[in-house]
């Protein structure tokens, strides 16, 4: 899993750094794709369910599952690329929101509050710990900010699959729900919105966008928890 993360990892750092005006999602969609090839890696998501990219690409009020397109992105975008992939008979899946160019004060606070919450909850991924510590790290730090927890998609077990149980929300009272153990591996992902929480599916049956058309932000890393805390795999 260590070294399905450590591809994960280095693949989106390398679409980070492409990310700027004018580049498409089609563009960092193919980047992917050639960068499984190159590392002996399958996309974890082409094919999932009939899920046609290797990349989800979701820009501005899209909350995940987007589908890679022409469309250029502009100065003051927000986009978030989630990713995985199966090595060796082990999935690795993380996922960042990054700025396209220069952003505005709200969009920003945005996505610094969403990843400052995925760094608090991976806090919470020790031995002994409470699942739903996990999830109320998250939301316990993002609402009093006015920004909402998505609710209809969740983080996930994580290891010879992509998603295994238990599936962790991103909201919930803190003490509750499994002990965690040495040797467990998540997949730990905050979907932010700045508006309301709610979600809508497009008609492609997959691009899952804000109710209300505002931005939404997504980080995810896969971490396993061992006897000396947390380790995040899917980090370079
Ligand atoms: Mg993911
Ligand atoms: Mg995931």
């Amino acid at each position: 899993m260590r070294a399905a993360g450590k591809i994960v990892a280095e693949t989106l750092a390398l679409l980070k750094s492409r990310i700027g005006p004018g580049i498409t999602t089609a563009e960092l969609n193919r980047l992917a794709e050639k960068e499984c090839q190159r590392q002996g890696a399958k996309p974890a998501f082409k094919g999932y369910g009939g899920f046609p990219y290797a990349i989800c690409s979701s820009p501005n009020e899209c909350v995940v599952h987007g589908f890679a397109n022409d469309t250029p992105l502009q100065e003051g975008d927000i986009l978030s690329i989630d990713f995985g992939v199966l090595y060796k008979g082990f999935y690795g899946d993380s996922a960042i929101t990054v700025a396209v160019g220069e952003l505005d004060d709200e969009t920003q606070r945005l996505v610094t509050a969403t990843r400052e919450s995925l760094e608090r909850a991976i806090a919470k991924a020790v031995p002994n710990g409470r699942l739903s510590d996990v999830s109320y790290a998250v939301q316990s730090w993002v609402e009093p900010k006015g920004f909402s927890v998505v609710r209809e998609f969740v983080g996930h077990g994580i290891g010879r699959n992509l998603h295994e149980a238990p599936q962790i929300p991103n909201y919930g009272q803190a003490g509750q729900g499994p002990r965690l153990k040495t040797g467990m591996t998540l997949a730990i992902e905050p979907m932010i919105n700045a508006g309301v929480p709610g979600v809508k599916i497009l008609e492609d049956g997959w691009t899952a966008v804000t109710e209300d058309g505002k931005r939404s932000a997504h980080f995810e890393h896969t971490v396993a928890i061992t006897d000396n805390g947390p380790e995040i795999l899917t980090r370079v």
